[in-house]
């Protein structure tokens, strides 16, 4: 079912899983935060259902963590290919990746 008005998706691949521990981090202390990876499953469920529910005709994701590129290049590949198979004709897709930089070596 789409909404009304358009929406901005944040989304959490790694989790609160990071390779800094920066003193004011807020998720240190949180046993709570998990460092689960999210599943190729769960993945495209997110991206279809965004792609159904928004109205358009701007799609904006935004990859947050912890530090997101820890789930690896092979993660946003499939995101890629998930955009691309459920994004609706006439619609515009962005992706923003938030990352403390440290983490490149690993993502390329
Ligand atoms: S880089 Fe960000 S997520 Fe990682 S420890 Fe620092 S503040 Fe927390």
């Amino acid at each position: 079912m789409k909404t009304e008005l358009p929406f901005t998706l944040m989304i959490k691949p790694a989790g609160s899983a990071c390779n800094m521990r920066c003193a004011y981090c807020y998720y240190i202390d949180n046993p709570s935060g998990g460092h689960t990876f999210m599943s190729e499953e769960t993945l495209e469920k997110v991206i279809r259902d965004y792609c159904e529910s928004s109205p358009g005709p701007v799609l904006s994701f935004v990859w947050h963590g912890g530090e997101p590129t820890l789930i690896g290049l092979d993660f946003y590949r499939k995101a890629m290919q998930f955009q691309k198979e459920y994004l609706p004709e006439g619609y515009e897709c962005w992706n923003n990746l938030q990352s403390n930089g440290l983490a490149f070596r690993h993502f390329h």
